[in-house]
Order: C-alpha cells, then sequence, then structure tokens
C-alpha cells in the first residue's frame, strides 16, 4: 500500500485546497481528510495536523507519522493523550526560516529606528523628527534560540551587518556568530545585547523565562522580540520593564493568550509593536512538499531533520 497523508491540519474546510497542492506537487502520494467518513486508521497512514480535537488523539496514536504544520509542537505535547511514542516531525524548510528571518530583520529595525513614534506620530498627525543614527554595524542582537530557525535568523542578521551573537541548551559553533549555552552562561550573554530576539521552543524549561528579572540584565533600554511563544513572557514583567526604562521597546508576534483579547493593557502601550502570529507561515504549496518529503524519508526508514525529541519537548 503507498503512504497516505491523511489531513486535519487546519480543519475539515481546508481539505479541498491541501488536497489540490498535494496533487499538484506530489502525486504518487495518497491524500484524503481526516473528516471523511469512509476513512478507517491503515497501517502506513501519516497524520498531517496543527490543532487536533481532543477526540482525535485515539486514532493518532494509529499512525506510522505525524506532521505538524507548526514548528512549535508544544500545544500537541501539552495534551495528556497525545501520542508520545509515533513520530512527531515539526514543520521547517527554506521558506519558513527566510520569512522568519526576514520578519525578525523588520522588527530590530523598528526598534533600531523607533518606528514606533512613527507609526503613533501618523495617526495624529504629528510632524515631528524624531531622527536616530544607530546603525546595524553598532547594533548587538541576541538570538535566543539556535535551532532550525534560530541559527537561520541569527545568520541572515549578521550578514546584514548586525553583531550577533545567540545563546542555547547545548554547545556548538556557527560561522560569524558568537555562541553561549547553558543556564550560567545567560547573564554574560544578555549583558552584551542591544536587542534581544526569542525563538526558543516552549517547554517547562522556557516557559515564564523572560521575566522582569531577566529583561533586567540586558543593558538598560534594549528592545525586545518575541517571535517564540507567548508562554515564554511574563507579560506583567514586560509591560512593568516597558514603563520603567528597562525596555525601550518590544515587537510581540506571539502572546497570551491568542488572539489576545481587545480590553489587554498589551494592545495599547506605545512602546509595543503586535503582530496576530504571522511571522513565518510558509505557502500551502511548500509546506506540502516539505510534508512530501518527510513522508518519504520515514517510508525509507530515515530520520527526518525535524524529528521532535518528545522527552527533551521540541
Ligand atoms: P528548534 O527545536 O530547531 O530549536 C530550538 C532551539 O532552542 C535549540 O537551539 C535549543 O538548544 C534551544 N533550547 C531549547 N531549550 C532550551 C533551554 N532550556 N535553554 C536554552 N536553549 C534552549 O526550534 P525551531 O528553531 O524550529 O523553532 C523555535 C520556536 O519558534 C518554535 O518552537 C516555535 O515556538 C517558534 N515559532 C514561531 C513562529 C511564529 O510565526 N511566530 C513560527 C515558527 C516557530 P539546543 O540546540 O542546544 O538543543
Amino acid at each position: 500500500m503507498p503512504a497516505r497523508i491523511v489531513i486535519s491540519a487546519d480543519g475539515k474546510k481546508a481539505y479541498e485546497s491541501w488536497h489540490q497542492v498535494f496533487a499538484a506537487v506530489a502525486p504518487d502520494l495518497d491524500v484524503c481528510s481526516w473528516y471523511d467518513p469512509a476513512w478507517e486508521v491503515g497501517g502506513d497512514d501519516y497524520a498531517l495536523v496543527w490543532t487536533p480535537e481532543p477526540e482525535h488523539m485515539e486514532r493518532l496514536a494509529g499512525m506510522k507519522g505525524i506532521i505538524c504544520t507548526g514548528a512549535g509542537v508544544d500545544h500537541l505535547l501539552a495534551h495528556e493523550h497525545f501520542p508520545r511514542t509515533v513520530p512527531l516531525v515539526r514543520m521547517g524548510g527554506e521558506q519558513t526560516a527566510r520569512l522568519m528571518a526576514d520578519y525578525v530583520l523588520w522588527a530590530v529595525i523598528t526598534l533600531l529606528r523607533d518606528a514606533r513614534t512613527w507609526a503613533l506620530q501618523q495617526q495624529q498627525g504629528i510632524w515631528r523628527n524624531n531622527v536616530c543614527c544607530r546603525t546595524s554595524s553598532t547594533t548587538r542582537v541576541g538570538v535566543m534560540g539556535l535551532g532550525h530557525l534560530g541559527a537561520y535568523v541569527a545568520q541572515v542578521l549578521a550578514q546584514v551587518g548586525f553583531c550577533v551573537s545567540g545563546w542555547k541548551r547545548t554547545p556548538a559553533e556557527l560561522d560569524g556568530i558568537t555562541v553561549w549555552s547553558g543556564t550560567d552562561t545567560l547573564p554574560d550573554f544578555l549583558a552584551g545585547l542591544d536587542v534581544l530576539v526569542n525563538l526558543l521552543p516552549a517547554t517547562p524549561a522556557t516557559d515564564g523565562l523572560i521575566n522582569h528579572t531577566l529583561l533586567s540584565q540586558l543593558p538598560r533600554g534594549a528592545g525586545f522580540i518575541n517571535v517564540g511563544r507567548g508562554r515564554h513572557v511574563v507579560q506583567s514583567d514586560l509591560l512593568r520593564a516597558l514603563d520603567d526604562g528597562t525596555l525601550c521597546g518590544a515587537v510581540l508576534d506571539v502572546v497570551t493568550p491568542e488572539p489576545l483579547p481587545p480590553e489587554d493593557p498589551l494592545w495599547h502601550h506605545p512602546r509595543l509593536t503586535i503582530t496576530p502570529h504571522v511571522a513565518s507561515e510558509a505557502a500551502r504549496e511548500v509546506q506540502a512538499r516539505y510534508v512530501a518529503d518527510v513522508v518519504r524519508c520515514l517510508e525509507r526508514g530515515e530520520k527526518p531533520a525535524l524529528l521532535c525529541d518528545t522527552a527533551r519537548g521540541y
């Protein structure tokens, strides 16, 4: 039997569009809808998921592999009945990484040039010159999490001319990047930054890591960008850090909860730019090509690059 991809990602209505892109990019693979009443779990089924319903967990346990349309899989692992023994592969690929790098580049320059002030002035028709003479070559950017996305982002920032360092759990070498590893090195990493970028995965070890104590270890008036998960940040501490001058500004693509309720004070802080979790989502056609490659890799008995270590949580 050829491998079959059973699609629940993005809900029942999205299936037709997934079906079309798989037919175009991987005609050798069978695809079917998770919601097709005629579908029964077979031995060669791979599930493509984003946020499966709790009642999907039992059938997910019968899959040969599970591929998530997101790079972060914390929401899956948080489910007590998620089948942790089935291979789980995260979204990746060149376009996902490039989109993230483009977003972070925009966010760093937004902070560097204080673009938030321009936006607020424009709303009120104010023409006030806030020229800023900081340049990329004298701006130190640090990336927390140097994995598939973080390493790529760090290298793009370095190519642009920023002074880039990164922080991760285990030691590594990365061309043109100063790499810090382990909890003990966090204060030294933070002390040398003008802008901190969070690209960690959400795990028990990283939840709530970004609090006032951590932000206070940055040089006073640094900028902060969160493209990891909202759970990483203690949001009341972030607001305090913006109010007391610990931070000059922040750009958040991820918050808690999502969507952010209209009454949340984050919306209205003059030093905060908020985007609705849009930093990096590759085109469906590109995702389908990636998923097909992952399925072929698993079918050959090989290990895909972004196979999640469920015990580690990322
Ligand atoms: P990876 O799993 O490839 O990389 C994770 C990195 O974080 C690794 O370098 C790892 O270190 C490091 N890390 C993990 N735990 C710790 C810790 N306790 N202390 C220090 N470093 C740690 O993830 P990706 O790069 O693919 O994605 C990162 C996150 O980005 C996702 O989990 C998701 O939350 C977020 N994301 C957000 C998107 C958006 O649109 N806003 C889109 C896509 C992803 P080591 O290498 O040493 O293990």
